[in-house]
C-alpha cells in the first residue's frame, strides 16, 4: 500500500537525519548536505535527480538543488514554460556533498555515486515517486545503482521508460552544456513531456 502524506514526510526526515552524519567520502568530512529541495509538498510522487550541489552565484554551497545559479535558472524557465512548480517535485541530487578540489567544483567520483546511492534508495522508499526524473549522465548514472536500466542518455532522452515500477524519463542536465547535445526548442518538448506525466 503507498504511503500516506505524513509517513512520506516522517520517512524523509530520518533519511535526512542519516545524512547528516554519513561521512563514507572522504573528500566530504565536514561538507553541508542537503536532502532536496524544502519547498516540495510531498503531494505529488516525482523524483528528480540532478548531479551535485554547486556554488550559487553568491559562491555559498547550494542550499537547494538547481537553485541560486545560472543552470537553476534555466531550469526555473523549462519548468515555467511547461506549467511545472518546483513545489510538485522533489529535487535532489545524485551526491549529496558538493565536489571540491581546493575550493573549485570538480567532477563526482564513481565511488560517491555509489556511496549516496544508499540515500537515493531511502529516497524511492520515503517518497515512492511514481516519476522519477534524471537530468544528466550522473543522474542516470545514479539510479542504475539500485537496478540497471541498460538506457543510455544520448539514445534515450525524452522517452519514458519503465523501471522499478515506476516511470523513468531520463533528461538532460538543464547547465549550459546541455545546449550542445539538446537545443533549448527540444528541452522544452522534453518539459512538456514531463508535464504530460504529471497528470
Ligand atoms: S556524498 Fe553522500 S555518501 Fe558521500 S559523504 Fe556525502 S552524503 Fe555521504
Amino acid at each position: 500500500m503507498p504511503l500516506d502524506l505524513e509517513q512520506r514526510r516522517t520517512r524523509l526526515e530520518v533519511l535526512k537525519e542519516d545524512a547528516r552524519g554519513c561521512n563514507a567520502c572522504a573528500d566530504m568530512a565536514g561538507h553541508p548536505r542537503n536532502m532536496g529541495d524544502p519547498s516540495a509538498t510531498l503531494e505529488e510522487r516525482c523524483l528528480v535527480v540532478a548531479t551535485a550541489p554547486g556554488p550559487t552565484k553568491a559562491g555559498a554551497n547550494d542550499p537547494v538543488p538547481l537553485d541560486g545559479d545560472h543552470t537553476g535558472d534555466s531550469f526555473s524557465r523549462l519548468l515555467a514554460d511547461a506549467d511545472l512548480r518546483r513545489d510538485q517535485l522533489y529535487v535532489t541530487n545524485a551526491v549529496l556533498c558538493p565536489p571540491r578540489r581546493g575550493g573549485r567544483s570538480r567532477k563526482v567520483r564513481a565511488a560517491e555515486i555509489a556511496n549516496c546511492s544508499r540515500f537515493l534508495s531511502g529516497l524511492m522508499v520515503a517518497l515512492d515517486p511514481v516519476l522519477v526524473v534524471t537530468l544528466g549522465t550522473t543522474a542516470l548514472r545514479a539510479v542504475s545503482e539500485l537496478a540497471p536500466h541498460g538506457l543510455s542518455l544520448h539514445r534515450d532522452v525524452g522517452g519514458v521508460h519503465r523501471w522499478m515500477g515506476r516511470w523513468l524519463l531520463p533528461l538532460y542536465h538543464p547547465g549550459p552544456r546541455a545546449m550542445i547535445h539538446r537545443p533549448w526548442a527540444a528541452q522544452r518538448r522534453d518539459y512538456a513531456t514531463w508535464r504530460s506525466l504529471m497528470d
